[in-house]
């Protein structure tokens, strides 16, 4: 299988040809040149096949770039991306086979916090009946609600939507029948 008729893939030139691929690293021999930029077509990097091929998918990407950051950038990419550390030695702790230890258990500790978290709520939400509920949303009331809570809410409402205070408005004689209503369911479930 021959790859010299890729594109951008050229046939070695003797003269200027170094030894090795110039991939930082890499001690590949060096059969293949691509252009250093658009700008320095005659100017060409030397790389084995593998490193000519990552050069020709990375030409975009290198095409607005000063020959030193092309340099640089295919340094950087060759050093971070690689692991540092050495295999065997000190590295076999995070060597293949190594399981996730949670000696102290605080993974699994936060996880079941979060369960326990979702499971309270719901069972410190008091569950009414839906015609308590409802009562409570007629008189304003959004959570549980005491006796004198319940009175005091109730003087409130009706006072405030009395038909004296409205002009005999339909609306609030309405609203104020719902409210008695409420006030009555309520009262009784309160146990007063
Ligand atoms: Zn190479």
């Amino acid at each position: 299988m021959s790859y010299s008729r890729e594109p951008r893939l050229h046939e070695a030139e003797t003269r200027t040809r170094p030894d090795r691929c110039e991939h930082p690293g890499c001690a590949a021999e060096a059969n293949h040149r691509a252009p250093k930029a658009r700008s320095q077509l005659d100017d060409y990097y030397w790389f084995c096949l593998d490193h000519i091929r990552e050069y020709n998918r990375n030409w975009n990407y290198y095409a607005g770039m000063t020959d030193t950051q092309v340099e640089s950038e295919i340094r950087n990419d060759t050093v971070w991306r690689r692991p540092t550390w050495p295999f065997g030695g000190t590295g076999e702790d995070f060597g293949p086979g190594t399981r996730f230890r949670d000696d102290l258990g605080v993974f699994e500790a936060a996880a079941s916090m979060g369960a326990n978290k979702s499971r309270d709520q719901d069972s410190k939400r008091p569950q009414y009946d839906s015609h308590i509920q409802r009562a409570l949303r007629i008189m304003n009331f959004d959570g549980p609600v005491t006796l004198t809570e319940l009175k005091s809410r109730y003087k409130e409402l009706v006072k405030r939507l009395h038909p004296d205070a409205n002009g005999g408005d339909k609306a609030a004689e309405d609203k104020l029948k719902d409210i008695n209503q409420a006030y009555a369911t309520l009262k009784k479930f309160l146990g007063a």
